[in-house]
């Protein structure tokens, strides 16, 4: 390891709490593997990309999350852009926009979801409308910004979907993820996203995104607040997949 990257480590464990400071200081260097950048306007290297592990979901119906999610609610299409592997550089990725406050991560992966989008094999008519997975108010405010919102920009920008950030409501705080998995999942329950519009969504479809499905439970949850609107299509994208 040499002595930039381990100075860069270590300031990266630093920005959880001043965030943003790595990328002032060190513009330069991979957000995956600390390792310098050809240019500056990049921030991943060329390794670390070339070793992303797609899942290209996007071009198959059928694929294994949406045999994972059969049945449990009904959709057009749910794919994600590449696979969670513990340690490995996506989890890397993940963290630094959900614990580093590097939302520029979250809108580069909705940039690159959003140049392949074109290419997706829909069931139906393409979505109208990209509905980031909102977090409660007490997370927003820990966070700074809702990550899902970032991929939803990052999309937008490249296929030019109007995004809904606003259309759910996410009515319950949901303690972190390693005291949840010690008591237990719950959201699965009805209640805990609300819609948030006056709008007539009939005949729509709508792309939700989120960073990682794992159970599918908070989509599911999602999914749940627009029962009741007619001939709604649905259709899920996410960041990574577990
Ligand atoms: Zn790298």
């Amino acid at each position: 390891m040499s002595a930039v990257t381990r100075q860069y480590k270590l300031l990266n464990f630093f920005s959880f709490y001043l965030c943003g400071l790595v990328d002032t200081i060190y513009p330069n260097l991979c957000r995956g593997c600390g390792n310098s950048l050809a240019t500056a306007d990049n921030k991943i290297c060329l390794s670390c990309l070339s070793t992303l592990p797609l899942t290209n979901y996007h071009t198959q119906p059928g694929n294994e999350l949406e045999i994972k999610l059969q049945g449990r609610f009904i959709f057009d299409r749910i794919f994600s852009y590449v696979r969670f592997t513990k340690g490995g550089v996506v989890q890397q990725l993940i963290h630094s926009f959900k614990y580093r406050g590097e939302k520029d991560i979250a809108i580069f992966f909705g940039e690159e979801v959003g140049s392949i989008i074109s290419n997706a094999k829909w069931n139906t008519t393409p979505p109208d409308y990209i509905v980031p997975v909102p977090l409660h108010w007490k997370r927003f405010r820990e966070r700074g910004y809702n990550q899902a919102h970032q991929f939803a920009i990052g999309m937008h920008a490249k296929c030019n979907i109007e995004v809904k950030p606003d259309l759910l409501v996410r009515n319950v705080y949901q303690e972190s993820q390693t005291k949840r998995d010690r008591f237990g999942r719950f959201e699965s329950a009805s209640g805990v996203f609300s819609l948030n519009t006056t709008e007539d969504l009939q005949g729509m479809h709508i792309l939700v995104v989120d960073d990682v499905l794992t159970t599918g439970s908070t989509i599911e949850a999602c999914v749940d607040a627009f029962k009741g609107i007619d001939n709604l299509t649905i259709s899920v994208c996410t960041i990574a997949s577990a």
